[in-house]
């Protein structure tokens, strides 16, 4: 069968080069339009944009908005708009998840055929009773179709490894981490894990460059890549910049939106965290000047290795 193909034959870590320039590459930034774009997501976004650049290769934009009980009214503009007043311009269009339900729900279709998901009625309760790991329950009973049905997708007793380009390598058990882990959910909405992988993959995806909160769900995510016969891509997760209280800069804690008018003065602070070598003569220079400086200097391994660093700005 595929699937067991799939999972036994496959590596997991990808063999990619980190040549550079590398003309092949392709990196993203992929907001959620939960909330406006902030100082913690002009972080990741501008991560990415430079790593990207500094390759010279293809930048994408891509709205994760499956969510759509979750989505601010305006914020999928806010972030567009915000990110072209810090120069940050993307390639090609920008990708909408919400126009590709029908193509994540054809890898459904398609797994479930396999007998690589399957249907799950497990109450949050239950699971939380087995400190949040799924332990299988629902593998065997070939439950079918109903509207509060999740969807899982079957992992494997086996470890997957990685090495992040900042962070070094990680391996996880995903049956001890987790267990089977939920790609749609019971009010039928696609899960991020699965959409992510989809997408980068369709969307040729190499490098990616985002926070390391999402350290923790990229296991999930090779695991999909294996099922999916394809090369894992590159990561790089910069850690997160928190507050003196220990609250992490983020929408859901309500950071300001950025103003458009101070994004040099922005953009001078956020590149003094990811390239920390940047001169104070750049504080007046333009955001174009601020740019190309900073992608001309980008060196993301000499960040610290670690999840969280304090605001400097605070410090
Ligand atoms: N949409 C996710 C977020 O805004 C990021 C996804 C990713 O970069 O993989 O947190």
């Amino acid at each position: 069968m595929a699937g067991s193909c799939a999972t036994h034959c496959l590596p997991v870590i990808t063999l990619r080069a980190l040549n550079m320039p590398d003309s092949h590459y392709i990196g993203r930034f992929a907001p959620t339009p939960s909330g406006y774009l902030h100082f913690g997501s002009l972080l990741a976004a501008l991560a990415s944009y430079l790593d990207a650049r500094a390759r010279k290769g293809r930048w994408l934009v891509r709205m994760e908005d499956l969510d759509s009980p979750r989505n601010l009214p305006g914020a999928d503009e806010h972030i567009l708009r915000t990110l072209r007043a810090y120069g940050l311009h993307w390639d090609g269009e920008v990708v909408r998840q919400s126009q590709r339900l029908a193509r994540y729900q054809q890898i459904i279709d398609r797994w479930l055929d396999q007998g690589l998901a399957y249907y799950c009625d497990c109450s949050r309760r239950e699971i939380i009773a087995q400190d949040g790991i799924y332990p299988g329950t629902c593998r065997q009973r070939q439950l079918s179709a109903a509207p509060d049905h999740a969807i899982r997708v079957r992992v494997e007793d086996t470890e997957i490894t990685f090495v992040d380009r900042l962070q070094g390598p990680l391996s996880r058990n995903l049956s001890s981490d987790c267990g089977d882990f939920i790609i749609r959910r019971r009010d039928g909405i696609i899960a991020y894990q699965l959409a992510v992988v989809i997408d980068d993959i369709d969307q040729g995806v190499t490098d990616i460059v985002r926070g390391a909160d999402l350290l923790d769900s990229t296991p999930r995510q090779l695991r999909l890549y294996q099922l999916l016969q394809q090369p894992a891509p590159r990561y790089l997760h910069v850690p997160l910049i928190m507050r003196q209280d220990g609250e992490k800069l983020s929408k859901r804690l309500g950071s300001a939106p950025l103003e458009a008018a101070q994004a040099a003065a922005t953009l001078y602070q956020a590149l003094c965290i990811l390239t920390p070598t940047a001169p104070a003569s750049l504080r007046s220079a333009t955001i174009d000047q601020q740019l190309q400086w900073a992608i001309a200097h980008w060196q993301p391994t000499r960040l610290p290795a670690a999840r969280q660093i304090m605001d400097p700005a605070q410090g």
